[in-house]
C-alpha cells in the first residue's frame, strides 16, 4: 500500500514536470473592436525561439480591421508605426528590412490567423519592449509590453 501510494506521487510529480517547462510560445487575439485580448507578454529567458499566434476573431476583412503584430523596443515603437504606415498594407504596414522590428506577423483579417517564431536571444533581460498593431491607427490601443522573465 504505501510502495503503492509513493508509486502515485512519483507518477504525479512526472505529470506536473512538463508544466514547469519553459513556455515558448504564446496565442494573442485581435478583435473588431480593435482591441487585443492581452496588455502583457512574458517570454522566458530559457527560450531559443519564441512563436507568438495572432488571431483575428472578429468578421472585417483585414483592409478595414486588419491586425498584426510587431514587436520592437519602445523606444522604436513610434518610428517603426510611422515607416509602416508608409510602406502600406502590402508590406503588412512594416517598412521592408526595417532592423528596429525584432518579429512581425502578416496583417490578417477576420477569421484568419498567422504565426511568427524568432529568436529570443535577440530580447534583452533587461530591455524595454513594446508589442503592437501596425495598422494605421491602431497602435495607440492595440499595444503592451514584452518582458523577458526569468525561467
Ligand atoms: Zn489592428
Amino acid at each position: 500500500m504505501k510502495t503503492g501510494r509513493i508509486a502515485a506521487l512519483l507518477l504525479l510529480a512526472g505529470v506536473a514536470g512538463p508544466a514547469l517547462a519553459a513556455q515558448c510560445n504564446v496565442e494573442i487575439e485581435g478583435n473588431d473592436a480593435m482591441q487585443f485580448n492581452k496588455k502583457s507578454i512574458e517570454v522566458p529567458q530559457s527560450c531559443k525561439k519564441f512563436t507568438v499566434t495572432l488571431k483575428h476573431t472578429g468578421k472585417l476583412p483585414k483592409a478595414s480591421m486588419g491586425h498584426n503584430w510587431v514587436v520592437t523596443k519602445t523606444a522604436d515603437m513610434q518610428g517603426a508605426v510611422n515607416d509602416g504606415i508608409a510602406a502600406g498594407l502590402d508590406k503588412n504596414y512594416v517598412k521592408p528590412a526595417d532592423n528596429r522590428v525584432i518579429a512581425f506577423t502578416k496583417v490578417i483579417g477576420g477569421g484568419e490567423s498567422d504565426s511568427i517564431s524568432f529568436d529570443a536571444g535577440k530580447l534583452k533581460p533587461d530591455g524595454d519592449y513594446t508589442f503592437f498593431c501596425s495598422f494605421p491607427g491602431h497602435s495607440t490601443i492595440m499595444k503592451g509590453k514584452l518582458a523577458v522573465v526569468k525561467s
